[in-house]
């Protein structure tokens, strides 16, 4: 099963992909999380990625293409914020036919803005081990303490309201036009991402076949 997950900032692929992750067996490759550590880390990547990424702006294509390219090595995985414009998702094409690697399906996860900028406002993450909470639909035990390893937990810089708003103009005008893009290709699976993320989940699942992965060759 190889996924590519597509939707605006706050419509909670990055939480589908770690689900579907687990129930299919299958890797998460999320490039905002990758890039984030890398920034966190201060390596020469991560220098030149995080001023875009504090903008709310795309991180040029050459340095994703090597990004991505290092990653996607083997059948099994979910993307998530990869491909996010045309140029990218011809990227892709050209990566996954030089590794004999095949697409099943591209999800789209269409959600209203409002309700988008909402969910993100109230977002916190984990400062150390990236995990997701939300003040009101996903709160920690311990207020601004991770469950999972203790941490604080902080907002992301992009997740202020105005970097959120361009965000979303970022995929209006970038990365939308994939949407016609997979339609006519056929694969595309849109699903309503104003539920709840288990609701989201069981629209996923029911279209895709509750089974583990036990077959990557075929839909
Ligand atoms: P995300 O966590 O997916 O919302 O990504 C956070 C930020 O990382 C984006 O606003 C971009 O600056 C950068 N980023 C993530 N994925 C990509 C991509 N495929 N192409 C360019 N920039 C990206």
């Amino acid at each position: 099963m190889n996924l590519v997950l597509l939707g605006a900032p706050g419509s909670g692929k990055g939480t589908q992909a770690k689900m579907l992750a687990s129930h299919y067996k299958i890797r998460e490759i999320s490039l905002g999380d990758i890039l984030r550590e890398e920034a966190k880390k201060k390596t020469p990547l991560g220098e030149v990625v995080s001023d875009y990424m504090k903008r709310g702006v795309l991180v040029p294509d050459e340095i994703i293409k090597d990004v991505i390219q290092s990653k996607l090595n083997s059948h099994g995985f979910v993307l998530d914020g990869f491909p996010r414009n045309l140029a990218q998702a011809k990227m892709l094409e050209d990566i996954l036919k030089e590794k004999n690697l095949t697409l099943n399906k591209v999800i789209y996860f269409k959600v209203d803005e409002e309700k988008a900028v909402q969910r993100l406002s109230g977002r916190r993450v984990c400062k150390e081990c990236g995990a997701v909470y939300h003040i009101l639909n996903m709160p920690p035990k311990k207020e601004g303490i991770c469950d999972r390893c203790g941490a604080s937990l902080i907002i992301r810089e992009d997740d202020k309201e105005s970097t959120v708003r361009r965000r979303w103009q970022v995929f209006k005008e970038e990365t939308a036009s994939l949407i016609g893009y997979y339609l006519k290709k056929s694969n595309l699976l849109e699903i309503d991402a104003n539920k709840s993320k288990e609701e989201v989940f069981l629209q996923i699942t029911e279209a895709l076949g509750y089974g583990e992965d036990k077959d990557s060759s075929g839909d």
